[in-house]
């Protein structure tokens, strides 16, 4: 089954360690359809982009090398960095940036909010309900996907999805859904009740996740193996085709 990973970082200390075009023959042994990318340091993402056009979605990280996933709230030249590359490279999205709920007044989330919506970018939030919320009340067009679904439970997951039609989100680092390939009731009710806005990804948030990519895709092929097929499908990949679909204009595509 092929596998749409909405989460894989190549950032800079990432690239130190795999050439891009070993980066992408990992990402296509996995047997991923399209990965989105993100990179402190936006480098690494251009360059595996350059190396699997196809197959990579390149997402802008409001980081410029790794340690900046507390400061940059605070932090105008984010804005600068977010301006110029924009102006000089192609994005479908914005993110992974880490945004929570206390910070969302502040100028330089939504100023990137701002760049989001006059580019047509998705939204990659590591972020907790309230600042979800707080994007949407900026922006209520916004195209939101909640990375790590938040890292709470479907009894709060759900009625997120409920209130924000664009709204999706990915389950990385949240396998204990299907602790020994199982997937548990109260998730399962999730994916059936929301069956379009749910999808898989890796996290390659440390240079060593990178041997593990493989390995994840699957794992997840196991644990979708517990859902009817269809839905298994759409969770795999469809729901991630679909939401970036709209964005893939910015590529020329
Ligand atoms: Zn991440």
């Amino acid at each position: 089954m092929p596998i749409f990973d909405a989460h894989i970082h190549f950032s800079h200390d990432a690239a130190a360690l795999l050439a891009a075009g070993e980066a992408a023959a990992i990402l296509v042994k996995a047997g991923l359809k399209r990965a989105l990318v993100s990179s402190s340091g936006d480098a690494g993402t251009r360059a595996l982009y350059a190396a699997a056009p196809d197959l990579v979605l390149p997402s802008l990280r409001p980081y410029r090398r790794r340690g900046e996933t507390g400061s940059w709230v605070d932090d105008p030249s984010v804005i600068d960095f977010l301006e110029d590359r924009v102006r000089r490279f192609r994005w479908v999205a914005v993110g992974e940036f880490h945004l929570f709920a206390s910070q969302t007044g502040k100028a330089v989330p939504r100023r990137m909010v701002d760049l989001a919506r006059q580019h047509n970018l998705l939204l990659h939030a590591h972020s907790d309900a309230g600042a979800v919320d707080a994007i949407f009340a900026q922006w209520p067009e916004a195209r939101v996907l909640w990375a790590h679904a938040g890292f709470v439970g479907p009894d709060i997951v759900g009625p997120m999805l409920a209130k924000h039609a664009n709204l999706w989100t990915d389950l990385a680092f949240r396998n204990e859904h299907a602790y020994r390939g199982r997937v548990d009731d109260d998730w399962r009710s999730l994916f059936t009740a929301f069956p379009d806005r749910v999808m898989v990804g890796t996290d390659t948030f440390t240079p060593e996740r990178w041997y593990h990519v493989v390995e994840h895709a699957d794992w997840t092929r196991q644990w979708l193996a517990d859902l009817p097929p269809g839905l298994a499908e759409r969770i795999a990949w469809r729901n991630g085709e679909a939401m970036i679909r709209p964005h893939l204009a910015n590529l020329g595509k």
